[in-house]
């Protein structure tokens, strides 16, 4: 009795009266589901897009971004595990009461084009973020998840007609690494991203790839083709390098030599942007017209350079290569 079904993730927690769910921060009160972090974030700061990472919005521009504590999953390589498997009540999480509207006019006086949902996961915190971009867009802001699309069809649906662009976490082609790395199923993400492309947002990937658990060449080439097929050979992949942290201490960091590995392959399945992360790579960071790619040299098709988050060049003209006149994926302006 008075016991309350979240409905939100495919966890679908069935939660006691006083209790809350996996993601700690949706709570039974007397017989009421209610989330405890509307309004409350633990992280404001301003980020370089790139930072996201999203190469192909609004290049070089700074996002107001935000999160509150909690998350459905609980990856053992967590990178913000302080914040993402943290209670809303523990003593070292700083919270301030920073309501939607103060969020916008935030983002507004820092001239911040976009506002990211981001860091912890903007699932967990579905309300507030709701609200906050339903809000934003209307004041002329766009809206970025930064996500590992862990949701159910219906919420993420309604969530995506607010949403002008997403980076969301693919990260493995594996039902079994998504039940043992990460405490989640595959079949929801997969869900996640068809539906975000289909929506209309800009979409982009990212792929951490984890020394012996997802870098084999089988398995790049099967998550490469399966976004080829599913989501089309536009969309961005960024392979991300992981590094020890959290319950995953045992494992080395991700040499460059695997990265620049995972990006030929993706690229030789039909992928015409892929991106190397958290680790310095000079062509891993450019954006190049996958047309001008193939006809000469990779380095003279190039678009965009980047050095980490820093645009040193842009080529780009009206979203197009201004050699071949090739429409380039993206929002640029
Ligand atoms: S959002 Fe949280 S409470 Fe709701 S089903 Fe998922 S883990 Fe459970």
């Amino acid at each position: 009795m008075n016991d309350v079904q979240c409905e939100l993730c495919p966890k679908m927690c069935l939660i006691k009266p006083g209790q809350s769910g996996e993601c700690r921060v949706r709570i039974n009160i007397d017989g009421v589901l209610r989330t405890v972090v509307y309004g409350y974030p633990c992280s404001i700061n301003i980020d370089p897009i790139e930072k996201k990472p999203l190469f192909h919005f609004l290049p070089g521009s700074m996002i107001l971004s935000v999160a509150t504590v909690g998350c459905n999953l609980h990856c053992k390589n967590c990178q913000n595990w302080e914040i993402s498997q943290a209670n809303p009540e523990d003593e070292n999480i700083s919270a301030y009461f920073v309501p939607p509207e103060r969020l916008v006019s935030l983002t507004k006086r820092n001239n911040c084009p976009s506002l990211a949902y981001t860091y912890t996961d903007p699932i967990v915190y579905y309300e507030y973020t709701y609200d906050t971009a339903k809000l934003a867009r209307s004041a002329g802001i766009r809206n970025v998840l930064v996500t590992a699309g862990y949701i159910n069809e219906q919420p993420w649906t309604e969530l995506l007609k607010h949403v002008d662009a997403a980076n969301i976490d693919l990260k493995a082609i594996s039902d079994d690494f998504y039940r043992r790395i990460c405490s989640g199923t595959l079949k929801p993400v997969q869900n996640a991203l068809i539906l975000a492309k289909a929506s209309g947002i800009l979409v982009e990937v990212t792929n951490l790839i984890i020394p012996t658990l997802n870098d084999k060449p089988e398995q790049i080439r099967e998550l490469a083709r399966w976004l080829k097929v599913n989501l089309g050979g536009e969309t961005p992949l960024h392979f991300s390098g992981f590094y020890p942290r959290y319950k995953m201490r045992n494992l080395p960091p991700t040499s460059l030599k695997t990265l620049e590995m995972a990006r030929q392959i993706a690229m030789g399945e039909g992928l015409d942007y892929v991106y190397i992360g958290n680790l310095r790579s000079k062509q891993g960071q450019n954006t190049y017209c996958p047309d001008c790619k193939v006809l000469r040299k990779e380095s003279q098709g190039l678009l965009i350079e980047r050095s980490g988050y820093t645009i040193l060049k842009n080529r780009l003209k009206d979203g197009c290569c201004p050699d071949c006149g090739k429409e380039i994926y993206g929002v640029w302006k």
